[in-house]
């Protein structure tokens, strides 16, 4: 159940917290802005159905969710010792997920609507685990890219979510202090990440449960309970 929803003490002020600190937006992408998860795992099957690796790759996706796609070759190029180098791997992969992508606009409903309307009233950022080539073919949808000045992929920083500084060099970029920044992410390491940025983190169920997200300063389960909480009134 939605904590934004209920009239509570506790869901107002956290609300009013929310409004009162947000001088910026920063959105996550995966999970967040694109429904990008399962196609992730389906370019990963057919570049290994294509190097002839159908059934036989040795790879249980469910141990990499949240983990990078460099990870995956490395484990896979351990166990198979394919002809095929760990950097041809990853740009077969992307290439292939960006066709899947482009091809199937997968973007959340309700996010165009609450991008459109927090533009303007906010400055809006993305940082994002994914690289540069993926995040814009994902902003060239639905008009997408013009409401967002500043993206930072985890190729800008040394260390990846959960660790803070893809938050951070946002903020800088953004020109907002950090304990103004509101943070809109689906993952436990995300939600971890926006916090220890020192901003407040509202966390969409899209991947994982509420249960598992309770760290966030508030658990929604739609955009529109984003934009409650943010106080946008025409959405
Ligand atoms: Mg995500």
């Amino acid at each position: 159940m939605s904590r934004a929803a209920d009239s509570s003490p506790t869901a107002a002020s956290t609300s009013a917290r929310l409004r009162g600190r947000c001088e910026a937006v920063i959105f996550d992408m995966d999970g967040v802005i694109v429904d990008s998860e399962p196609r992730h795992e389906r370019a990963f099957r057919h570049v290994l159905a294509d190097i002839g690796y159908a059934d036989n790759h040795g790879i249980h996706f469910p141990d990499y969710y949240g983990k990078s796609d460099q990870l995956v070759w490395r484990d896979f190029i351990a166990r198979h010792d394919p002809p095929h180098t760990h950097a041809e791997l990853m740009s077969r992969r992307e290439e292939r997920f960006i066709e899947i992508v482009v091809e199937e606009e997968p973007i959340f409903e309700g996010i165009p609507e609450l991008v459109g309307s927090l533009s303007g009233r906010t400055r809006l950022g993305v940082a994002s685990g994914s690289r540069h080539s993926i995040i814009s073919a994902v902003l060239n949808m639905k008009d997408l890219r013009r409401h967002f000045p500043v993206v930072v992929s985890s190729e800008d920083v040394s260390h990846g979510k959960p660790r803070p500084d893809i938050f951070l060099r946002a903020a800088e970029l953004l020109g907002v202090e950090p304990a103004r920044c509101v943070v809109i992410e689906d993952s436990v390491a995300g939600v971890e990440a926006g916090l220890a940025a020192g901003m407040e983190v509202i966390a969409i169920t899209n991947s994982f449960p509420a249960t598992a997200l309770e760290q966030a300063t508030l658990v929604v389960d739609s955009y529109e309970e984003i934009a409650a909480a943010l106080r946008i009134a025409d959405l």
